[in-house]
């Protein structure tokens, strides 16, 4: 129970295993980056705590070593972690080092990812008792943490240190959850409670899976659209989880994200060759002509201009981009610019689709910021035919480039981008809602016939330009989360709990 005063500054500690600049591979480091600076914004005082991965240079980022060797219990005994600080953040950042662990090229995809995140995980609980700084709230993102509320409510469950804080778990994606065998319960000092025994979920007998113990364990439960909190609950959306998910949906609210209007600002923007705004957005065509000359394609303002950016898997809906492009170059003379890496079938579908058409469509397969930049502010249309989407950002940044974004109708996709209706005039984008390649062509066939009228397209910039995409309105939605969880005793529900029953590691099946 708290006595906090409504009002009263918050203590939160945010977990995430990606945060922008430091380290990112998608939307998770962007989150990361910019929500806890909105909620410092509010008077909060919120940190956050991150791996330090071996490409991250504490010279280049001034980081500061302020512990040298703190312990983190690991199996049966410690693991020492080495804490630095980035204190020239608006938010502090604290990172957690481990040589063993985090010293790769990479932050994902090891063989030994449940070790590594769990430590992670557990020093961060450490280095707040260390500094003597009992958080009201650990915000919790991703399956990487999600064993965070499991451990406080049995681990630390009698601690005075922890006895008035509360944990908020963020789902930014469900289909990353987290599923290891069950060695990992001893590592994490779990064996005794043990498997999970659920009757809608007999596998969890057998492994642990980090996701859904977030989601039992957690205090409130938060995913990042409200589009797709509801869609989680049903089987079409839940992967698998849905049951779960349906017997915590009183716990569960679903939060728009924003972006960092700061980062993503084309006034100012210093990796784009020239910044505008809404009011001088004629200045934005030359950006397009440098985008053209970049990838090697026709310098040609009387073409329309498509893009793409983002993890190139099954989600983002690739096999709709590859199918569609015959139709965008054969009939609509439109250019394609595609930034993206991920699975190889992917790879070389838009690499044989870039051999076809060398004066149409251009493929960049790397990760690259910059040229990120480059696509928001030079293409006429970002395209977004996601099978699911939990939020996206690209199309919120997007907008604010003035690019106009064509989506489908799915999760935080169908909460920011509304069809554009030629009668009314309303909209600020077009949208499709098959998963279907005649659906998104009818989208981008809209889309290109509107682009031909200037005056049309210009109001549809600029209505997206004006879109409020910044994290002002969700931060204070986050603090009344926050404040919920505060209001909870800190017990499992009960219908939940009356489901849940708990075998030990050494009886495990
Ligand atoms: P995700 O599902 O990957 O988290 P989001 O739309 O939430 O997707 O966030 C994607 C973020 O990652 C955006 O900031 C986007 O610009 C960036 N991004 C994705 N792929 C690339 C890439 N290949 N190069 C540069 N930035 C990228």
């Amino acid at each position: 129970m708290t006595t906090q005063h409504p009002t009263a500054a918050l203590h939160v500690l945010f977990l995430s295993a990606e945060v922008f600049p430091f380290a990112k591979t998608g939307g998770l480091a962007d989150v990361a980056g910019s929500l806890p600076k909105a909620i410092r914004r509010l008077g909060h005082d919120i940190r956050i705590v991150m791996p330090r991965y071996g490409f991250i240079d504490p010279a280049r980022w001034a980081l500061e070593e302020i512990i040298s060797e703190l312990p983190v219990p690991f199996g049966e005994g410690t693991e020492p972690a080495r804490i630095y600080v980035a204190r020239h953040n608006e938010v502090p950042v604290y990172m957690v080092d481990n040589a063993r662990f985090f010293h790769r090229e990479q932050i994902y995809a090891y063989p030994d990812d449940a070790e590594r995140f769990l430590y992670f995980s557990r020093a961060a609980l450490e280095l707040a008792r260390h500094l003597n700084w009992a958080p009201h709230i650990v915000h919790c993102n991703d399956w990487h943490t999600a064993l965070v509320p499991n451990w406080l409510k049995v681990v630390y469950r009698d601690d005075p240190f922890w006895q008035r804080t509360r944990t908020v778990y963020t789902i930014h994606n469900l289909a990353y959850q987290g599923v290891f065998d069950g060695h990992v319960l001893a590592l994490a000092g779990l064996a005794d409670q043990g498997f999970i025994v659920h009757p809608a979920f007999p596998h969890w007998q057998r492994v642990v899976h980090f996701m859904a113990r977030g989601i039992i364990f957690a205090d409130m439960i938060t995913t990042v659209s409200p589009r797709y909190a509801r869609e989680i609950l049903t089987p079409e959306f839940g992967a698998g989880l849905d049951p779960l998910l349906r017997e915590r949906a009183d716990s569960l609210v679903g939060i728009l994200n924003g972006i960092d209007v700061e980062v993503w600002n084309p006034a100012t923007d210093t990796l784009i060759a020239q910044p505008y705004d809404v009011e001088r957005l004629e200045k934005r065509e030359v950006n397009k002509q440098v985008l053209q000359e970049q990838a090697g394609l026709p310098v040609d303002a009387g073409v329309p201009l498509l893009g793409f950016i983002g993890r190139l898997t099954e989600q983002k809906g690739v096999d709709l981009l590859v199918a569609v492009a015959d139709a965008v170059v054969q009939h609509l003379n439109g250019q394609m610019i595609i930034l993206g890496t991920g699975e190889a079938k992917w790879h070389e579908a838009l690499q044989s689709t870039a051999q076809r058409y060398p004066r149409h469509v251009k493929v960049f397969l790397t990760f690259n910021n910059p040229l990120a930049h480059a696509i928001y502010a030079g293409v006429d249309m970002l395209l977004m035919p996601s099978r699911f989407e939990p939020c996206g950002l690209n199309q919120m940044i997007a907008m604010r480039y003035g690019a106009v974004p064509v989506v489908r109708e799915v999760g935080g996709l169908a909460d920011t981008v509304q069809d554009f209706d030629p009668r009314s005039g309303e909209g600020n984008g077009f949208t499709f809602g098959t998963y279907a390649v005649e659906a998104f062509l009818t989208a981008i066939v809209r889309a290109v016939e509107n682009w031909k009228y200037a005056t049309t397209w210009r109001r549809l910039q600029e209505r997206g330009m004006r879109t409020d995409v910044s994290w002002t309105r969700s931060a204070l939605q986050y603090v009344d989360v926050y404040r919920q969880a505060l209001r909870t005793s800190g017990d499992m529900p009960a219908p939940l709990r009356e489901k849940l029953s708990f075998v030990p590691l050494s009886e495990g099946t």
